[in-house]
């Protein structure tokens, strides 16, 4: 069964709003194994929407169409699907009772123009919406099902769950079963990570290739004709995902990087404290934006002056006169300055020139130091060289500095 979703509105069309009812509807009926064949948009235009009316029609059998139901005139759905459909527009008594409930619940006067939204095309079904005023319907024509919802987000999919998924389910009896994983990579570009997953794609599952800044996240999705056979050919992809990518992989269950350390640190009984100059805070906010952080995470010193990382991390003077604060000398005395202060097992640093301006011929912009310190193991940094804008950089410095927590700890011993 192919569905087919049109979005309609001056407000879509003109790209002021962002067409969120359509991705959420696309990800939750995928999510329940259905085949979108087709988005359509349109603008507040009868002829235009009677022309996608009509091709949606042709292609697809179940039609999803948002937007348009509301009092005012430039809301032309009921009046377009009355002509679409050839049906003349009737008052539904039950959709009115429903909006003078509404009303009245709210202390609200009901005027004229809010029973315009009772009227629908001869023949079709009232969707009732408890979440708002206008009320939605369900016609057939030519043995396709369309469903007419309102634009307002939440009413939309509200409605979907109530009447679109169980009307659908009813229909598409011999749809098979969906199960879907997102992995999440780190350090590999988009094309680097496809051209190491040649070969991969199996009957009956796709492989969907997501960048995310600075990641590169890859959905694995399959069918089968049960749940567990569609999971099972998922879980196999991706356990050949993880053997071909190794340690570029930080989740296999779409977890974000902070959230991976976390689980880390907190089962090697680790704690951590954090020195940053360039980020600003970046990489502590990070840390400290998973549930349970307080756990293993004692403090985040924000050490932005050279002057605060000789106060405060107790980094010698000398190292900044002689080698610059972006030095690895420097990096790695602000990480054992932090851990000492902290008294944690690990504390981690960066130091770096974010842009656009500040930048030298031997350190450009983005040239970005990260160190860490171990009480037992000592020192180490690396200098990288990173490029973007001014927050790309800050970013990606960040994730950099976790994943390197995230190796470091997976090899502790
Ligand atoms: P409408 O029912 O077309 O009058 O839409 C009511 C409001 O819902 C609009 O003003 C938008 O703010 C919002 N809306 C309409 N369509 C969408 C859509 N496709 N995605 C997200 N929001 C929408
Ligand atoms: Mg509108």
């Amino acid at each position: 069964m192919k569905i087919e979703i049109i979005t309609t509105g001056d407000e879509i069309m003109s790209g002021v709003t962002l067409d969120t009812n359509f991705s959420w509807a696309a990800e939750k009926l995928t999510g329940f194994g259905f085949i979108l064949g087709f988005h359509t948009s349109v603008g507040d235009d009868e002829q235009a929407m009677i022309e996608a009316l009509a091709i949606a029609q042709g292609r697809s059998q179940a039609v999803i169409v948002s937007g348009g139901l509301g009092p005012t005139p430039d809301d032309l759905t009921a009046s377009v699907s009355s002509k679409f459909f050839n049906a003349p527009l009737e008052l539904s008594d039950e959709a009115l009772e429903m909006i003078r409930k509404r009303f009245k619940e709210q202390g609200r006067e009901l005027l004229e123009i809010n029973k315009k939204q009772a009227y629908m095309p001869q023949g079709s079904h009232v969707l009732k919406n408890y979440w708002g005023t206008a009320p939605g319907f369900r016609c057939e024509k030519g043995g396709v099902v369309f469903f007419f919802l309102p634009g307002v987000p939440k009413e939309f999919k509200s409605m979907i769950e109530e009447y679109v998924i169980p009307e659908l389910d009813r229909r598409d009896i011999g749809r098979k079963k969906y199960h879907s994983r997102i992995v999440r990579t780190f350090g590999l570009r988009e094309s680097e990570v496809a051209e190491r997953l040649k070969g991969i794609e199996r009957e009956d599952a796709r492989i969907g290739y997501r960048p995310r800044f600075p990641e590169i996240h890859i959905r694995v999705s399959g069918y089968g004709d049960t749940e567990e056979k569609a999971e099972k050919l998922v879980s196999g992809i991706i356990d050949e995902i993880v053997l071909r990518l190794n340690d570029y992989v930080f989740s296999t269950d779409d977890e974000r990087l902070e959230e991976v350390i976390g689980k880390l640190l907190l089962e090697k009984n680790l704690t951590l404290a954090i020195a940053e100059s360039c980020t600003g805070g970046l990489l502590a906010h990070r840390v400290s934006n998973i549930s349970g952080s307080s756990n293993y995470f004692e403090r985040g010193v924000v050490s932005y002056s050279n002057q605060s990382k000789v106060e405060v991390l107790g980094v010698a003077k000398g190292l900044i006169e002689s080698f610059g604060a972006v030095s690895k000398e420097v990096v790695e005395a602000m990480a054992q300055g932090v851990r000492r202060l902290a008294k944690t097992e690990i504390g981690v640093s960066i130091s770096g020139i974010a842009g656009p301006a500040g930048g030298t011929p031997e350190k450009p912009v983005g040239t970005v130091f990260i160190g860490i310190s171990h009480e037992k193991k000592g020192e180490k940094s690396q200098r990288f060289q990173f490029k973007g804008t001014r927050e790309e950089i800050k970013l990606i410095a960040s994730e950099v500095a976790l994943d390197w927590i995230r190796k470091f700890v997976l090899n502790y011993v």
